[in-house]
């Protein structure tokens, strides 16, 4: 058998999506993401250009060479383009393994570990009043565990708050929370951090009242912190017991996260931006962070992310991996074979898709009781309706950036 066909598909049913659909001879087909949220057509030019030619008369057996070749082959390592094209090229490999084999693919990767996944929801509001009714929305939607965002006085916008006023064309749909936005230029948000840090633990205290010990509570910081303001922010936080305090200082510097373990014992969980084990090298081998964030899309495909998470494993550091919603159902099946198989498993993050989304994407997976399972279909469980993909061309859309009240650029 051989690879015969490698098709890019962009289609936009609620957002942007990149999709790789292999086929082999016999034709058995397999599904890859590759969407890199507002660099969408890097990755579409890096597949087109320099995978696709590739994979056409490649043994599709063979995973872990064609990662190999792909990786080392290149001779340019590394990165988020590079990382997501391979992750496609991989995913939709062992897609097409787990067909021809009559197995999910989660069977391949030594079984089930447990009955189902742990996910947590986005809630969020810019008043108390509404992040509230936003948690119950979400415990009545199955949401065991929920990321706390709140809107800070001071600021118009700040990332994590649902806002579909301005972001969503069906005003009547809460959509929790969609940064990308369409249009030719990114939108400029504020930010303050001492204001941030004098708000937050106080909305934890007040979730804490109203909502009881029992729910696992995360927070996304989203990068902006310094060292000791994340420091601060953690310790701050102690009495609230989150799960996880998540990507509190720009994660590219790994040392700046020695100087937060000695000053608080808040969980941490960072790497949404990583791309490979190497990423990680110190942070995990120091047990400097608590939990995995890295989706198998941005990180070269469940066969590296399954890499990273055997070597987290070994300093009882947890996977989290990412899932808002420019992770395609496609990343998210990969996620949920991954997680379902590995033993260091923490939580999943799962954010719904929309329902164009989903009619593009016909999945598999179940969702009962707040775990996420993804289902017995051989491979992924997942059909790509090309059809109904071809009705929603691409958007161009960005992610916003931020600035400080002097004109300052600032961490988004
Ligand atoms: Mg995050």
């Amino acid at each position: 058998m051989a690879i015969t066909r490698a098709e890019v598909i962009v289609t936009s049913p609620d957002r942007n999506f990149v999709t790789l659909k292999l086929t082999t001879a016999d034709g058995v087909t397999g599904l890859g993401d590759a969407t890199l949220n507002g660099r969408e057509s890097a990755v579409v030019a890096y597949l087109r250009d320099h995978v696709v030619p590739l994979l056409i008369d490649r043994d599709e057996s063979r995973i872990e060479d064609t990662w190999q070749f792909l990786y080392r082959g290149a001779y340019w390592r590394r990165g988020p383009v590079t990382m997501a094209a391979i992750a496609a090229v991989d995913t939709a490999l062992w897609d097409i393994k787990g067909k021809v084999a009559g197995l999910p693919v989660y069977q391949l990767l030594g079984g089930a570990s447990r009955e189902g996944l742990l996910a947590y929801g986005h809630a969020s509001g810019r008043s108390l009043e509404e992040l509230f009714d936003s948690i119950r929305d979400h415990q009545e939607q199955g949401y065991r565990a929920i990321r706390v965002q709140t809107g800070v006085p001071g600021l118009k916008s700040i990332y994590g708050i649902a806002s579909n006023e301005t972001r969503h064309a069906d005003k009547s749909v809460r959509y929790d929370h969609e940064p990308a936005q369409p249009g030719s230029l990114p939108a400029e948000e504020d930010w303050d951090t001492r204001s941030y840090l004098r708000h937050v633990p106080a909305v934890f205290e007040a979730v804490r009242n109203e909502f009881g010990p029992e729910p696992p509570l995360l927070h996304d910081a989203h990068h902006r912190l310094t060292p000791i303001e994340a420091a601060r922010l953690g310790r701050s936080l102690e009495p609230y017991d989150l799960f996880w305090l998540e990507d509190v200082t720009p994660a590219e510097n790994q040392e700046a996260l020695r100087l937060v373990r000695r000053h608080t014992t808040t969980p941490l969980a960072i790497g949404e931006v990583f791309n490979s084990v190497w990423d990680y090298q110190h942070i995990i081998r120091e047990q400097l962070i608590d939990y995995v964030r890295s989706a198998v899309t941005h990180t070269g495909g469940i066969s590296h992310l399954k890499k990273v998470l055997e070597y987290a494993a070994q300093y009882q550091i947890k996977s989290g991996m990412h899932g808002p919603t420019d992770v395609s159902p496609v990343g998210m099946a990969a996620a949920m074979h991954l997680g379902l198989s590995v033993h260091n498993f923490g939580i999943q993050e799962y954010m719904k898709h929309g329902a164009r989304t989903d009619q593009v994407f016909r999945q598999s997976f179940s969702w009962r009781g707040g775990y996420l399972h993804p289902g017995d279909e051989p491979g992924l469980g997942v059909d790509l309706d090309t059809d109904e993909a071809g009705r929603y061309p691409y958007v161009q859309a960005y992610l916003p950036y931020n600035r400080l009240a002097d004109g300052t650029l600032h961490d988004w």
